[in-house]
């Protein structure tokens, strides 16, 4: 097992990465538990093949389990579903120094985080995230959320979790597409602060995607960790620094407004390609070589993601995409912070793209 400290919102807790953590969940929990039962909030398709053995563990340590179990998909991240969720723990007689635990992708995690935020003005809640994206980004950062008509992610809260449990062995059960999707965002980190685990992907993301168990440990511990040092360096998104993390994403961002948020094209798939794009875009104004940029490209596809935006049949050109931009949230009034490359593992903020600039660059990969 490996274990990533962390320290955010002026506490620290751990992320502990292992396989056979959810069959263990009671025993590590148990130090932030102090009654006889646990709230544990998980979508249907997590608990069909999850459910029985968390239930079995919380059995052999006398404590009794008691389950809500939602629809799957983003969907779930609603008002409706915040108001169920705390009227359950309420109804739970959950207190402040209770803990409820989050069994599930970063749908489950976001929502269940925002509700624990809120909940008497802020409960206890522990992390088990069963999807690679979940175990990699969401569930590290105290970042909590719902979505909205006006937008995804528009109202939620920081409050960081007192324990994750990140169970390799829960994605045996993950399907193909979404273990590519998270990788999207493990190769995010070698790309834009990590030159050597770059390389090392390049070398072992066949082994992590096939979930063989050293490769994936690593590749997960190393991501949390770089995860939660860029997010201790700007906890609040105030510097410069957590926006790293946005790599891939303005780019992602707009395939993904333009596919309509669907299943056509998963939030990892447009990281890839929008982290693709930024290299290549990175290597016109001359800040990386086209064999570093080709480099990316290569590793993107590599996992099965996708690389070209002419893969993607879209029927628009590089004004529409560069228009749904602006759109994003990220950007800021009057200027549009990208960011770029100036080696692999050195990203930036610039803030002197222009729109017709990026316009014309998207025209030429349409
Ligand atoms: P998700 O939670 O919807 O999970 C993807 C699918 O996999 C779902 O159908 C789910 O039921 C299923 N699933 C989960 N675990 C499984 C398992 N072990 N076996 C089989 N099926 C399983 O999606 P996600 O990709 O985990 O998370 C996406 C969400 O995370 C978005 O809402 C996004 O906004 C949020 N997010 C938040 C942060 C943050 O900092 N808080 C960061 C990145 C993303
Ligand atoms: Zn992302």
């Amino acid at each position: 097992m490996a274990v990533v400290p962390v320290e955010l919102g002026g506490r620290s807790y751990e992320v502990r990465i292992g396989k056979d953590l959810l069959r263990d969940a009671a025993r590590q929990c148990a130090p932030l538990l102090r009654k006889s039962s646990v709230p544990i909030v998980t979508d249907a398709n997590v608990a069909r093949r999850w459910r029985e053995p968390v239930e079995a563990s919380f059995a052999r340590e006398g404590v009794e389990p008691h389950w809500l179990v939602l629809d799957p998909g983003e969907a779930a991240k609603s008002w409706e579903n915040l108001q169920r969720v705390t009227d359950w723990l309420l109804a739970e007689q959950v207190e402040r120094g209770d803990h409820v635990l989050a069994l599930g992708g970063g749908v489950i995690g976001d929502l269940v985080g925002f509700a624990a935020a809120i909940l008497k003005r802020g409960c206890g809640f522990i992390q088990l995230p069963t999807t690679l994206l979940a175990q990699v980004d969401s569930s590290v950062g105290g970042k909590t959320a719902i979505n909205t008509g006006a937008g995804k992610n528009l109202i939620g809260a920081f409050h960081q979790p007192s324990l994750v449990l990140a169970d390799l062995g829960a994605l045996a059960t993950l399907p193909d597409r979404e273990m590519r999707a998270g990788y999207a965002e493990v190769l995010k980190y070698g790309v834009l602060g990590d030159a050597p685990f770059f390389d090392w992907l390049s070398a072992h993301g066949v082994e992590v995607l096939a979930r063989e168990e050293g490769s994936l440990e690593h590749a997960v511990a190393t991501s949390v960790a770089a995860k939660a040092r860029i997010v201790a360096e700007d906890e609040r998104e105030t510097a410069d620094r957590r926006a790293l993390l946005n790599l891939g994403h303005t780019f992602g961002h707009a395939l993904e407004a333009e596919t309509g948020f669907s299943d056509r094209l998963l939030h990892g798939e447009a990281v890839a390609l929008g982290m693709v794009l930024a290299a290549r875009y990175s290597a016109r104004r001359g800040e990386i070589s086209d064999a570093d940029a080709e480099r990316v490209t290569r590793a993107v596809n590599a996992a099965g993601l996708p690389s070209e935006i002419t893969a993607l049949g879209l029927d628009c050109d590089g004004r529409r995409l560069a228009e749904h931009m602006l759109h994003d949230k990220k950007m800021d009034a009057g200027t549009l912070p990208f960011v770029l490359l100036r080696a692999i593992g050195d990203a930036y903020v610039a803030r002197d793209v222009e729109l017709a600039d990026i316009t014309e660059f998207l025209n030429g990969e349409l």
